[in-house]
């Protein structure tokens, strides 16, 4: 078969792998239909994650055609249509049963990161009762592919975490797509002001149009002031981080109000300074967290019943063979205008 494979630091190659078979009785063979490149697979291409190695193929999120089921699968059969999870849970251990799937003692985030990935024509799911969830008939599986990392990272770290609430202020400071995730589910809790930070216009006006009523460019280094601004001077209830470096966690503390919530999603990888001597004093409640993709169900309904709709997400579709292509838009997305590009089977 076919796969994206990295080949150590800057290196990734199109090309020919054995085709994955059942190795545990709770495994499932999928045929990928439909994936996506995640901000993360560049990141791991830049070298920054050193635990995935050469040879790995990449990525993390799907949907697919069950190809084959071990004995002790007892959810899935052949054929059966499925949303892949970009996290594996065996839900016996005892985070599992905390619901913290992002910390399964034999799962996790490993899809395209210890094991192989989804972006192939076939990917072996560890632990497939738990990892993954029937395609409803007739949904839009473009759309669907968007709830494999990103719908449950900005629902679950960002809404969930920050604790967003009706009539609440919230500030979402990055546009990307999972900044826009947030976005998109915040509004679940018809909070009265959603203002997003970015430094690109194009982003921001992809905000508005999914419910942002307010933008601020931070490109002049003056969001906090403009955000405080449009605040009356009071700031924000919750500040979402959604980029992952220490200007972007900045405004968030200097713009959240007295009681209020910063909710850090973005994956960073050099420490923050943090002004503790002015938050404890502010009643201001941080959280961090990894996705455990326990909302997924929850937001699959609101999907199929046209509350929630993804697909305004994506901005670019490639075939199977073009996805050196969708990696050189991905990787330009500012240039490309590119959100979330679909890569896709004809089936
Ligand atoms: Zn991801
Ligand atoms: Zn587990």
């Amino acid at each position: 078969m076919r796969a994206l494979v990295y080949h150590g630091p800057g290196k990734k190659a199109w090309e020919e792998k054995p085709k994955p078979t059942v190795k545990a009785p709770t495994d499932a063979v999928v045929k990928v239909v439909r994936t996506t490149i995640c901000g993360t697979d560049l990141h791991i291409l830049k070298g920054d994650v050193p635990a995935v190695t050469d040879g790995r193929i990449l990525g993390h999120e799907g949907v697919g055609v069950i190809e084959e089921v071990g004995a002790a699968v007892s959810n899935f059969k052949k054929g059966d249509r499925v949303l892949i999870s970009c996290i594996t849970s065996c839900g016996k251990c005892d985070a599992c049963k905390k619901g913290m799937y992002s910390h399964c003692a034999d799962g996790g985030w490993i899809l395209g990161h210890l094991v192989d990935g989804t972006q192939a024509e076939y990917v072996r799911i560890p632990h497939a009762d738990n990892s993954l969830y029937l395609a409803p008939k007739g949904v839009d599986e473009d759309a669907l592919v968007m709830l494999s990392d990103i719908l449950p990272t900005g629902f679950e770290v960002g809404v969930l975490k920050g604790a967003v609430k009706p009539g609440d202020t919230v500030a979402i400071v990055g546009g990307g797509p999972v900044g826009l995730a947030a976005l998109l589910t915040a509004q679940f809790y018809a909070p009265a002001e959603l203002i997003m930070v970015d430094l690109d216009d194009n982003r921001l006006a992809v905000a508005k149009k999914l419910g942002a009523t307010q933008t601020v460019n931070s490109g002049d280094g003056k969001a906090v002031e403009k955000v405080m601004a449009l605040t009356g001077g009071k700031g924000v209830d919750v500040a979402i981080e959604a980029v992952g470096i220490p200007a972007t966690f900045d405004i968030c503390q200097d713009v959240v109000t007295a009681g209020g919530h910063v909710a850090n999603v973005g994956v960073h990888g050099k420490s923050v300074s943090l002004k503790l001597e002015k938050l404890w004093v502010h009643n201001v409640t941080i959280t961090t967290g990894l996705v455990d993709t326990n909302t997924t169900p929850m937001l699959l309904k609101n999907v199929v019943a046209g509350r929630l709709s993804p697909r305004q997400l994506i901005t670019h579709e490639f075939a199977f063979d073009e996805f050196v292509k969708a990696y050189d838009t991905f990787g330009n997305a500012a240039k490309e205008k590119a959100l979330k590009v679909v890569v896709k089977t004809k089936g």
